[in-house]
């Protein structure tokens, strides 16, 4: 018998460099290798007569070995054996390349399952390299895993087995007996060997579903006890002011869609519970302006807000437009970031703790312990998907006397509601579903590379009216390893400074620039004194230069489709018709069609979903929370909802899972909240 977090090298046959190959897949301990998933199954349950196997398919065929020829070299390195097999009805050649030992290991007249593709004439079926399997009668369904060179799923299927005969502990099962009996459960330990080493496709199914719940369950208990411990405590409470000198700051007329959410968030602040509130809305609704809404009317209270996104450049372009914004009034604001001089940070700290600033601006520097508010009372997050739950948390304990400020987060990711409690909690949504007026849709293009000529001669006329324009491409600079035929940023702006922009101002941006050049080359661009910005991803969310009209993404095929979105949504900002041209050899992807066919957010991210299928795990990685092991597929929002009130209930009865029967469920349920944080 041994522990579940026994270092892996007590299993026979893995010495320290297995080890070492199963470290790189995030397996340290037998426990780590238990819940190590096939991410598929070969099915030896029926296998195929040799006449009607599938052409060029995957398909398992039962046949004994009939004659073995000699070894056949090639060339140098390369030898090859051919093996006849025959199922009683008909024969097929199987040709084996460099396999001297495997072949070997064939004995004639034995019975094996091969797997592999059927090709061949109609008289003579062929297979080359199978994997070959002995008929031992308990090969159902073999377990594909997900690999790394040197290692095989041969391998990892003998280690699992022995952890599995060494582990009785696996049959205390962490979930309730009566939870499982409730929701039709398997016990833990037949779950584990099914997933693994399923019998049939029931067993897989009951497998699957007993682990699926289990995560999610863990994760919703999680979620509810963070949740449970911030409800306890009363809000910062703000009395209601008027807005008028709010609404003279700028020159434009909030849409209908902006002043509903505004009155949404007003109301939460003015009562004495604490705002938790969802402000959802599509690249270029005006997020922005709600939340300065909110963080004037904080500091009309002698509140302070903090503001906090997730990268430098977001957040000095916050920190610009809130400085402008509410430059004629006594409203102060700072910034913070992790890249400022200690003396700079030192200074803006003190402000802060002397409440001199009203609105604080700043990257995930906010979070660092000896950042002090005066009296915070909002904490707003930009593209909040990008923050872990735990410094979401982190965050809001810095208001004064135990008291919890109140909470907006700003998303232009839409995403299906059930989800959406899962992410963010108990949250109340504002939805920005209009745009502001004047706005004409991009249009987006999707060309080969053989037509970019045009498309700069495109740009230039742009430029030449006074426009400005991006090109986007997926790596920072060409490497020895990188894949052949990736744009680089850096290469890009060398090459059409000297060629198909000679004369125009082109710049550069990167994340592997420092701070201080991104921030001079980003202000650049915002004052017109750049006029084509070659750039990678890190323009991605939210940056705002509203004269930029036209963007054309290199390899756009290597960018998923709400991030292609995303990028888009950085032209489009002002009056004038803008332009999005998708550059790809693979113009049939279905994503980057469905980038051209709509404008819409939400029609995205459904079409997103649609096409990530499986094994995206809901994208949950993104939004800052662990990534699942299994739970995965969107059928599975039904689960999400059986999980959540199965952990409610367990948490209305025992709130901080005290009761020995809930021992099990506290471990896991904290180890959940620490990978989140991380
Ligand atoms: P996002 O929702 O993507 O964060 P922003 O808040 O950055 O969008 O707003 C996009 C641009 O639209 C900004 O330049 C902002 O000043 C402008 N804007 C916001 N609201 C309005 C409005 N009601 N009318 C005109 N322009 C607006
Ligand atoms: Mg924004």
């Amino acid at each position: 018998m041994a522990a579940l977090d026994t270092n892996i090298q007590f299993l026979k046959g893995v010495g320290e460099k297995r080890a070492r190959l199963y470290g790189k897949l995030g397996i340290a301990t037998i426990g780590d290798l238990l819940e190590y998933y096939p991410r598929d199954y070969i099915d030896f349950s029926s296998p195929c007569p040799i006449v009607s196997a599938p052409y060029d398919e995957p398909c398992a065929i039962r046949a004994t070995v009939a004659a073995k020829s000699a070894e056949q070299r090639i060339r140098k390195g390369l030898s090859l054996f051919k093996v006849l097999v025959t199922d009683g009805q008909s024969d097929m050649l199987i040709t084996f390349f460099n396999a001297k030992y495997s072949v070997a290991a064939l004995k004639e007249e034995e019975t094996y399952l091969f797997y592999g593709r059927v090709g061949g004439k109609l008289s003579r079926r062929e297979m080359a390299s199978p994997l070959v399997f002995p008929d031992d009668g308990e090969a159902g369904f073999s377990p594909v895993y997900p690999l790394t060179e040197g290692l095989s799923s041969k391998m990892i299927a003998a280690n699992v087995k022995q952890v599995l005969s060494l582990t009785e502990n696996l049959d205390e099962d962490p979930l309730p007996a009566g939870l499982r009996e409730e929701n039709g459960l398997c016990s833990r330990r037949t779950a584990l060997e099914n997933i693994h080493f399923p019998k049939n496709k029931e067993a897989l199914a009951q497998a699957r579903n007993r682990l699926m719940f289990e995560e999610l369950f863990y994760l919703n208990l999680a979620l509810g006890q963070t949740r449970r411990s911030a409800r306890k405590k009363a809000a910062v409470s703000m009395m209601t002011v008027s807005m008028d000198g709010f609404y003279r700051l700028f020159p434009f007329t909030l849409t209908g869609a902006q002043q509903r959410a505004i009155g949404e968030v007003l109301a939460d602040l003015s009562s004495d519970r604490p705002m938790n509130r969802l402000l959802q809305g599509d690249v270029g609704s005006g997020k922005t302006m709600v939340a300065a809404a909110a963080a004037y009317f904080a500091a009309q209270n002698g509140l302070q807000t903090a503001m906090m996104a997730p990268t430098e450049i977001l957040a000095a372009q916050h920190y610009k437009t809130w400085s402008r914004l509410f430059e004629n009034t006594d409203i102060k604001v700072g910034l913070l970031t992790g890249s400022m001089t200690a003396a700079q940070k030192k200074a803006v700290r003190a402000q802060l703790e002397s409440g001199e600033v009203q609105i604080m601006v700043g990257t995930h520097a906010l979070l660092q312990e000896n950042v002090k508010f005066s009296s915070l009372g909002l904490v707003v997050t930009d593209e909040q998907h990008r923050f872990g739950v735990a410094q979401r948390m982190a965050l809001t304990q810095k208001a004064e006397g135990g008291l919890t400020p109140h909470v907006l987060v700003m998303s232009a990711t839409p995403i299906p509601r059930t989800l959406a409690f899962i992410i963010y909690g108990d949250l109340d949504l504002s939805i920005l579903d209009e745009m502001p007026k004047g706005r004409i849709p991009v249009r987006t293009y999707l060309i080969e590379p053989s037509i970019q000529p045009r498309a700069f001669g495109f740009i230039r006329k742009h430029l030449d009216a006074g426009r400005q324009a991006y090109i986007v491409c997926p790596l920072v600079e060409q490497t020895d390893t990188s894949p052949e035929g990736l744009q680089s940023a850096v290469e890009n702006a060398e090459r059409l400074a000297e060629k198909d922009f000679a004369g125009y101002r082109v710049g550069m941006l990167h994340g592997r620039m420092k701070p201080a050049e991104k921030e001079a080359v980003m202000s650049d661009f915002a004052a017109g004194r750049i006029q084509l910005l070659v750039s990678t991803t890190v323009i991605e969310v939210g940056v705002d230069v509203p004269n930029a009209t036209v963007m054309l993404i290199q390899n756009a095929e290597r960018f998923g489709l709400s991030q292609l979105h995303q990028l888009r949504g950085r032209v489009g900002r002002g009056s004038a018709e803008s332009f999005c041209i998708l550059v790809s050899e693979k113009t049939d992807t279905p994503r980057l069609q469905a980038v051209c066919k709509t404008n819409d957010g939400f029609k995205v991210a459904e079409e997103d979903l649609k096409l990530r299928g499986p094994g995206d795990f809901f994208g949950l990685r993104q939004h800052g929370l662990p990534a699942m092991k299994i739970a995965g597929l969107l059928e599975d929002m039904l689960l999400v909802d059986r999980t959540r009130s199965a952990a409610l209930a367990v948490l209305q009865k025992d709130p901080d899972l005290t009761l020995p029967e809930h021992l099990a469920l506290r471990l896991r349920t904290a180890k959940m909240l620490d990978t989140a944080g991380a």
